[in-house]
């Protein structure tokens, strides 16, 4: 199973990735994941992401279009993976149809408003990466390790509204570019975790 997660900021994707990672023992990929990794890491890869993350904007295509070809060429992505957060322009996508058949996006669909809510309230663990909405979850700490939750870098009000503008401009149009393949299943994100997860399952499971 070759999939792609496709939606703004906040839509849920990285949430549903754990899941899906978890029922069908399938790897995930997180390009944002990776790059923060590199900038904690303070490798060069992350270097030169940092400035652009830190200002809501995309890493340049080249520099992301080459991580992600290394990272599918690993001997680990045989039997299929998910791709979190990655294409995310026209010419990632682009790319990506080049080098290996997707078999289903799958499209999270998110009003506006609830993107920013869930941002503004998002937390993560620092130390297993569980993500967390304050609204639901009220303790400081992570219910799996025990982890302290902190609040992402880019998670404050000036990064979000940039990052959701080029969600608009640069993502949203991929949509149509996979609606056009036959391979986009929309999914209304408006949700609860359960309700959202419930839909995904029932679609993987019916192509299997
Ligand atoms: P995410 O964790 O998916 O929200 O990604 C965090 C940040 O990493 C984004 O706001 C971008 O700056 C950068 N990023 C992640 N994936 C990509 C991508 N496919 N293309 C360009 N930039 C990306």
């Amino acid at each position: 199973m070759k999939l792609v997660l496709l939606g703004p900021p906040g839509s849920g994707k990285g949430t549903q990735s754990e899941l899906i990672q978890a029922k069908y023992k399938i790897l995930g990929i997180s390009t944002g994941e990776i790059f923060r990794e590199a900038i904690a890491g303070k490798t060069k890869l992350g270097l030169s992401a940092k400035s652009y993350i830190d200002k809501g904007n995309l890493v340049p295509d080249d520099i992301t279009i080459q991580l992600v070809k290394e990272r599918l060429n690993k001997p680990d992505c045989k039997n299929g993976f998910i791709l979190d957060g990655f294409p995310r322009t026209i010419e990632q996508a682009e790319t990506l149809q080049k080098l290996i058949n997707i078999d289903l996006v799958l499209y999270f669909r998110l009003d506006l408003d609830t993107a920013i809510n869930r941002l503004i309230n998002r937390r993560v663990c620092v130390k297993c990466g569980t993500i967390y909405n304050t609204n639901f979850y009220k303790k400081q700490n992570c219910e799996k390790c025990n982890g302290k939750l902190s609040v992402r870098d880019d998670d404050n009000m000036d990064t979000i509204t940039k990052r959701l503008l080029v969600y608009n401009n640069q993502t949203y149009p991929l949509t149509e570019f996979y609606k056009k393949l036959n391979i986009l299943k929309e999914i209304d994100s408006n949700r609860t975790v359960e309700e959202i997860k419930k839909d995904i399952f029932k679609i993987l499971g019916g192509l299997k």
